[in-house]
């Protein structure tokens, strides 16, 4: 099976040496790929629309014939125009604007087509723009018989050697047919039994050959979970890997540890706190190396977790370090942690760019030579140039932007430490399965106790004189305020002119309360003087960009005010309200918005209003903004998916979780003959040892 389905593609009967070169420039190369080039939609007769009973707004299928067509130039919008017609007498206008010239040349008049889009209304006209389309001529009179038939994706490259649907489904079928029994089902009886799983050459077939609805939703199902399966195989394999090295053993906590928590912490740990803490000292009890996520929301108190886990380290004899993703958060985190370890008599280091190189030197040496206790910084610096003197508990801090792949240089640091991964953005389970899947995970849902929930409060332009009363009734209370502008990186500099304005007017509207400006542009060093100045309360309002997003912690100020907020992401949003409510008083959130904006916007924005359940509000980021751009999984260097949806596929997705794990506990190394089919095809398509992903030997 393996070499079957590497057999490259030109071996395949009708494809020549050309249409070869066009099938590996669109990513198919061999036979299995050219399997796995799943159709982006069926068409039957029950998903087919007479053009009689078109609706405004619709997106619908339709199965037409062209009568008339022609480029028409008028100035502005110069235009391909195309006039269908089907069996129910009605007709509709398909328009191209873009390449509109060479779309032109694709079509004849007579011939028959598939088309997809959205159908608008100008006066009694239907029409179409951009539709996708499918020649159909041949195709036609199975259509009519009640087959269903699969649409391939097509582009330009495909299109000019005459590559279409119909071709796609030729080839498919002449491999079915010349190999299909040379085919296997990789998944053993009991798996396929237990899961209620279709066989796999079953539904490879249908999912490309379906023969009615019902058959094709099964091979749809067999195959996500398959995909699913391989990838949780991966993590699986990479988790029982990792839970083989060899760690440092520590000894129950002892008096640096309980000296913190009694003496030092002003406040008693919250039972997630707690609990998260019984989880590390567990994990570091065994002798093997801990590789431990703790999923908090903004404001749990993730920090004082990460503070006593490192004491835990210093109390059996190693060093701690705490990695930050940007030097104000590395300022910002040494200036607590030192509050912290001075009472204790413990040394605290602060390592960023920029520092003198005398200065550096000498702090390389207190950590090199065990004099500094515990190490704060960037990540990039922690790793690149520190060499410890025994480091027994790395805490990476805000990890949710580390993808997998850095994750797994993270865990080659020096002689196996401990590692405490910390994220702020609760994210949905499915996906944490997914992210996080080769990790312990520890959750923190809980908010220290006399936390009053923020309120969040969505105002637009005409209302700023109202803002601005309630914001100067804050400021004669003692209370601070954040003011933040958005960030968007293709213009900096309108942005950044932006919160300069802003700054001016807050300035002169406000007077005398002080006004502060923060951006990314700055100095480090002025950054951090101006973070200075409003932690010691000297500032009364910070103008920020989003550099305050994460982590920034000042528990005086109540006032998020967010401007432009339709501009901003879900998460995000959520990041920054964060960054008030951490002190016993009211605090507010107050997001400015233009009444103009898009129906997504309305929803996020509606969101933060109605919720502050980062789990919640995470659910329906993922949901707006689709898996691949919430978490950057290709850049978390997990393979992409072709069939299954983290989104919409959750309940699949836990259920091939459960197969993968449950075949690795019964055969770790998956040496039984019926899991054969699994293993080779696991080491030939997901086994990625330079990733640190685990390969079945
Ligand atoms: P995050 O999880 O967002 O990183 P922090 O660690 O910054 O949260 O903690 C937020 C604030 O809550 C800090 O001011 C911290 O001192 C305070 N805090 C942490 N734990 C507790 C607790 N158990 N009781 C009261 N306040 C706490
Ligand atoms: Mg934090």
């Amino acid at each position: 099976m393996p070499q079957l389905l590497d057999t490259d593609v030109q071996f395949l009967k009708g494809v020549g040496e050309r249409r070869a070169q066009v099938l590996h420039e669109t990513g198919i190369h061999s036979f299995f790929d050219l399997l796995r080039y799943y159709p982006r939609r069926y068409l039957d007769r029950s998903t087919v629309t007479p053009l009689r009973a078109l609706k405004d707004g619709e997106t619908v299928s339709v199965l037409a014939t062209v009568r008339a067509k022609g480029i028409v130039s008028g100035k502005r919008s110069p235009r391909f125009e195309m006039r269908v017609q089907d069996e129910s007498g009605g007709t509709l206008k398909c328009v191209w604007f873009r390449s509109y010239r060479w779309i032109s040349s694709l079509f004849k008049t007579g011939e028959r087509l598939a088309l997809h889009g959205k159908v608008q209304k100008y006066g009694s006209q239907f029409s179409m723009s951009h539709p996708d389309f499918d020649k159909l001529d041949s195709d036609g009179p199975a259509l009519d018989t009640g087959r269903i038939i699969a649409l391939y994706p097509g582009s330009a490259k495909l299109e000019k050697v005459g590559f279409n649907s119909r071709t796609f489904r030729r080839l498919i079928y002449g491999l079915f047919k010349e190999h299909g029994l040379e085919m296997v089902d990789l998944f053993p009886e009991w798996l396929s039994e237990q899961f209620q799983l279709i066989d796999g050459r079953v539904a490879l077939r249908a999912i490309h050959f379906p023969k009615s609805q019902v058959e094709l939703s099964r091979a749809k199902e067999r195959l996500k979970f398959e995909e699913f399966f391989f990838i949780q195989l991966m993590l699986g394999l990479t988790k029982q890997t990792r839970q083989e090295v060899a760690g440092p053993r520590f000894d129950d906590p002892g008096s640096y540890y309980h000296r913190f928590l009694n003496d030092v912490l002003p406040f008693e740990l919250t039972g997630a706190q707690q609990r998260t803490l019984q989880d590390i000292i567990q994990d570091t009890q065994r002798g093997l190396q801990m590789n431990r996520l703790v999923q908090g929301d903004v404001g749990s108190g993730k920090t004082v977790v990460a503070v006593a886990a490192m004491l835990h380290a210093i109390d059996n004899g190693f060093q701690g370090a705490f990695m930050a993703p940007t030097e104000i958060l590395a300022e910002q985190h040494f200036a607590n942690l030192q509050a912290y370890l001075e009472p204790l008599g413990l040394e605290t280091r602060l390592l960023i760019g920029g520092q003198r190189k005398a200065l550096r030197e000498e702090i390389l040496a207190d950590i090199a030579e065990g004099r500094a206790h515990v190490v704060v910084g960037t990540h990039a610096v922690i790793q690149e140039t520190v060499t410890f003197h025994n480091l027994g508990m790395a805490v990476v801090d805000e990890q949710h932007r580390f993808g997998v792949m850095q994750r797994a240089k993270l865990f080659d640091m020096g002689n196996n430490p401990h590692m405490l991964l910390m994220t702020a953005t609760p994210i949905p389970r499915s996906l944490a399965m997914t992210v996080y899947g080769d990790l312990d995970v520890s959750i923190m849902n809980e908010r220290p106790a006399g936390r009053k929930p923020i309120q969040t409060l969505l105002r637009s332009e005409k209302r700023r004189g109202e803002v601005y009363q309630f914001l100067r009734e804050q400021l004669r209370e003692g209370r601070q305020a954040y003011v933040v502008y958005p960030l968007v990186e293709e213009s900096e500099k309108l942005d950044l002119k932006d919160a300069e304005n802003g700054y001016e007017q807050l300035q002169a509207e406000f007077r005398p309360y002080t006004v502060d400006l923060i951006h990314g542009r700055m100095f480090s060093y002025e950054k951090e003087e101006a973070m200075d100045r409003f932690k010691r309360g000297e500032t009364d309002i910070l103008v920020a960009t989003t550099v305050i997003e994460v982590g920034v912690d000042v528990p005086n100020a109540t006032i998020m005010m967010i401007e432009h907020a339709e501009r901003f992401g879900l998460s995000q949003l959520h990041q920054l309200r964060g960054r008030v409510g951490r002190g016993g008083a009211q605090s507010y959130c107050l997001l400015m918005a233009d009444y103009k904006r898009s129906p997504e916007a309305e929803e996020r924005l509606n969101a933060m209003v109605a919720t502050d359940d980062g789990f919640k509000i995470s659910e329906l980021d993922l949901k707006l903004r689709g898996a691949g751009d919430f978490f950057g999984t290709r850049q978390s260097g997990l393979p992409d998916l072709l069939i299954a949806d983290i989104t919409q596929d959750q309940d699949i997705l836990i259920r091939a979780r459960e197969a993968a794990f449950q075949l690795l506990r019964s055969d770790p190394q998956l040496r039984a003959e019926e899991h054969q089919h699994i293993r080779a095809h696991f080491n030939r398509y997901y086994a990625r040892e330079s990733l640190g992903f685990a390969r079945v030997g």
